[in-house]
């Protein structure tokens, strides 16, 4: 009775996501036994497969094919199902994320599965299998319970400890049939954010409100951001008017952050912006005006100009390097 785990790759790398999957899978395994399968597709170089083990995997499944690492999830999800069955697997484990999402969708039809998305725990036993899982963007828990045989748990970033003490992992190769007809849908050109961390997977995020005053201003919230080795974001107005990217936009119709650390400059705190960070470990809040809603959900407040903190925060940081 083995666990599948689905990892998902970005630029030649297992992402950090996925590893807590694995390290969430193990953790499993020690519930109910059995052992580790991750299951890598595309092209990726094999010591970054051998390291997945470290996180917990007994082996390393890899369908090593260029075609698949474009991420078309109709072939992921044909592929995934090939290898849960051959491997007679019950339990699939990913991380929840846009394509993660897609995936399992697809997999609880074709596995016949019981799907839970956003889990932040390990099952109890005592009453069949029921997991917590995240709800209201992370104002709430559920309690789900699944009773099919086969089961799929999506599980939410940042919430496992990633386990790093493992063995290195053996790597399986595996030969997916996947039939012409699913490659349909073709990504033609993908815009890639270039040594940038990203904002979905960062472990620490600095972002900016419209009390940054224009896009001119936002060198001082790369600079924090690139010493503390973080995923820079923003408020929605931001975005709307163009001072930075869409896809840097957090909150609730924007990207969902669950860092370890949150830091919000000139940010308000509406509560559509909340909805995307409030499973942030730490968030601390800089913003000059001692009533901002913000500072109700701040671990750490400092009431200032931001352009007066920020550069002193900066220098705190690099004195501290
Ligand atoms: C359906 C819907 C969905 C939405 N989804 C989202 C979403 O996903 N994400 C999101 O962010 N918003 C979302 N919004 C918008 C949200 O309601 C707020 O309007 C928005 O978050 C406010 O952005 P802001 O905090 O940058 O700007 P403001 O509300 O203008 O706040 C700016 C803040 O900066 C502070 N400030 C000004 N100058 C300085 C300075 N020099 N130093 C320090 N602080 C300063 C001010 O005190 C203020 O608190 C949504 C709204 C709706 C209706």
């Amino acid at each position: 009775m083995s666990i599948l785990v689905y990892l998902e790759s970005a630029e030649g790398s297992i992402k950090k996501s996925s590893l807590e999957a694995v390290s969430y899978a193990k953790e499993l395994s020690n519930q109910i036994g059995g052992d580790v399968y991750a299951l890598a597709l595309g092209e990726i170089a094999e010591s970054e497969l051998t390291a997945v083990g470290k996180a917990g995997a007994t082996k390393v499944v890899y369908a090593k094919n260029e075609k698949f690492s474009s991420g078309i999830i109709q072939v992921h999800a044909e592929v995934v199902a090939q290898v849960f069955q051959a491997k007679g697997a019950k339990t699939l484990v990913l991380a929840k994320s846009s394509l993660g999402d897609a995936v399992a969708a697809r997999l609880s039809v074709k596995l016949n599965a019981g799907l839970v998305s956003n889990v932040v725990s390990l099952p109890e036993l005592g009453n069949g299998f029921t997991v917590k899982r995240s709800i209201y963007t992370g104002k709430a828990f559920a309690e789900t319970s699944i009773t099919t045989e086969n089961k799929i748990l999506a599980v939410k970033k940042n919430t496992v400890d990633l386990k790093t003490d493992g063995a290195e992992a053996s790597i399986e190769k595996f030969d997916a049939n996947v039939s012409d007809s699913l490659f349909a849908a073709k990504i033609t050109a993908t815009d890639k954010a270039t040594g940038e961390v990203l904002l979905p997977e960062a472990d620490i995020v600095v972002s900016g409100g419209r009390g940054m005053k224009g896009p001119e201003n936002w060198g001082m919230i790369e600079e924090l951001a690139s010493e503390l080795g973080a995923a820079t974001g923003c408020s929605k107005p931001v975005s709307d008017i163009g001072w930075r990217p869409h896809h840097e936009h957090v909150g609730q119709t924007g990207v969902k952050v669950s860092p370890t650390l949150y830091v919000a400059v000139g940010i308000s705190g509406a509560i559509q912006h909340l909805a995307g960070v409030n499973s942030s470990k730490c968030i601390v809040v800089i913003n000059k005006d001692p009533e901002a809603p913000f500072f109700k959900a701040a671990d750490y407040g400092i009431v200032g100009d931001a352009f007066e903190v920020l550069p002193k925060l900066t220098q705190a940081v690099k004195a501290i390097k």
